[in-house]
């Protein structure tokens, strides 16, 4: 039995019958990194030394007669942007290369909490900038059903290693897609909660109104486990929901009968290669089959979608990383005074998109062009949030693509900054609008995965799950594996 390939809840399961120990199954896993991540390159830090550590404690507490929960004793890894007490947090910045915080994470608080064990941090776009994960300050993450292609981004490292077997489930942060197109790309259940149903807090900020955390999984179902740890109601989050928490794999039926579902037709536009379009279409169509009535729909303003988003994003990332500055954190090249130690250090320690997001940022906030363009693309995401809630008088959900296209080529896109933004036209929407949206596998094109987003009400994610789970049983996408050579 490949260990490294069962979902949570399987290993849960196998765990809770005492049919494996926590230890045997982290070993699985670190012996697979061992062998696989020379080609995916998804970690940036390995931690297996404390993983087994935490392994050993959750077998000891199931020899006691304990019994820690369904994820406890399960292998998992985080995106290098959540901070991990003792553990290095480099959000794949030069900047932040050596940086250990000295708290953990709300969501790490709960994993632990639930007795996850964590085998390291996990490669990235620099502070979650990007579409393919080329932008590590590191070194690119490579997608494991085609090495010379890229996973996706920012969340790259994340995707990578729950699709090669390096980690049985993954947290990723989604700004403008991040959890959800490489999700689609590496053939993974990716999902990005409503803004303000996970904690925020510990993770490093890059657009505060924009950013969640969610779950990446091989599955629907460990994406309702590993929901029901991190949603809540956090007082360290002062946007966080004081909302209840459903019982999220309680609502896993595969009963999709007369649910209504909206194909917003702006979705399938220009630049979207026939072949993804056809492969989702033909799941929308198995959505149909099974009950639900779809149905054309319009959400007029998603042309203005993307470019109100790269005024608000870089706006608000230009002011959260005006911290890096040589004094408080991370990375200091000194100078012959105050002024040139901050440029030595700004100059050394941020990569080029994150030097471009700060200057577009810089300059849409300044004085003279705030109104002309920071003002305006707040009116705007106003507009688009009335889209969807007009969509939503008529439907329970939203189907679309998760990405325009399949995972293009490593370098393919490194050189066009607008290439690469167009990559998140279907996702970036959804953010804008604070909405929860879930990534799953629909089928593949020219052998590699594509992805169907579903896109709910807000706080609603258990329709969504729903949806996905019924999809996900009448399917089989969702089990195929990439076929990496073993070193
Ligand atoms: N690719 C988008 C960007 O570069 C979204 C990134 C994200 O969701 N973190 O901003």
């Amino acid at each position: 039995m490949d260990l490294h390939y069962l979902t949570a809840h399987e290993l849960g399961d196998l765990l809770q019958r005492r049919e494996v120990s926590a230890v045997e199954v982290t070993e699985a896993i670190v012996d697979r990194i061992e062998a696989v991540d020379g080609q995916v390159q998804a970690y940036l830090t390995r931690t297996a030394e404390q993983a087994l550590a935490q392994a050993k404690a959750i077998d000891a507490a199931r020899a006691r007669g304990e019994e820690p929960g369904p994820l406890a004793g399960v292998p998992m890894a985080l995106k290098d942007n959540l901070c991990t007490e003792g553990i290095r947090t480099t959000c794949a910045s030069r900047m932040l290369a050596d940086w250990v915080p000295p708290y953990d994470a709300a969501v790490v608080q709960r994993l632990k909490a639930a007795g996850a064990v964590m085998l390291g941090k996990l490669n990235m776009d620099e502070f979650a900038m990007g579409s393919s994960t080329e932008n590590s300050g590191f070194f690119p993450t490579r997608n494991p059903w085609d090495l010379e292609r890229v996973p996706g981004g920012s969340s790259g490292g994340s995707v990578a290693a729950v699709a090669a077997g390096e980690a049985c489930y993954a947290l990723g942060s989604d700004t403008g897609g991040s959890i959800r197109q490489p999700a689609s790309f590496c053939g993974v259940v990716g999902m990005k909660p409503t803004y303000g149903r996970v904690s925020r807090y510990g993770l490093v900020a890059f657009a505060s109104s924009l950013d969640q955390i969610g779950p990446i999984t091989r599955d629907v179902t460990d994406c309702a486990l590993v929901m029901g740890v991190i949603a809540g109601h956090d007082p360290c989050d002062s946007t966080s929901a004081e909302l209840p928490v459903p019982d999220y794999r309680a609502a896993l039926k595969p009963e999709i009968k007369g649910l209504k579902i909206g194909v917003p037709r702006e979705y399938f536009g220009a630049g979207m290669e026939p072949e993804v379009e056809t492969v989702v279409r033909r799941a929308i169509a198995r959505l149909e089959e099974m009950g639900a009535i779809c149905e054309e729909t319009s959400l007029p303003h998603t042309e203005f979608a993307l470019p109100a988003y790269y005024l608000v994003a870089p706006a608000e990332a230009s002011s959260n990383l005006a911290r890096y500055d040589g004094v408080g954190y991370g990375l200091r090249v000194p100078g012959k005074d105050i002024i040139e130690m901050y440029m030595n250090t700004r100059s050394q320690g941020f990569g080029p998109e994150v030097k471009r997001r700060i200057m577009l940022g810089t300059y849409a906030l300044s004085s003279g062009y705030y109104d002309a363009y920071y003002l305006k693309a707040l009116k705007v995401r106003t507009l688009i949030r009335r889209d969807f809630e007009a969509a939503f008088a008529k439907y329970d959900l939203l189907a679309t693509p998760t990405s325009p296209t399949v995972a293009f080529r490593l370098g393919e896109k490194a050189g066009d900054p607008l290439a690469m933004y167009l990559s998140d036209l279907c996702t970036i929407p959804i953010n804008m609008a604070g909405l929860p949206a879930l990534s799953l596998p629909c089928g593949f094109s020219q052998g590699l995965p594509v992805g169907l987003q579903l896109i709910g009400k807000a706080f609603d994610e258990a329709t969504l799950l729903r949806v996905a789970y019924a999809f996900e049983q009448a399917t089989e996408y969702h089990r195929r594996r990439p076929e990496l050579g073993v070193a």
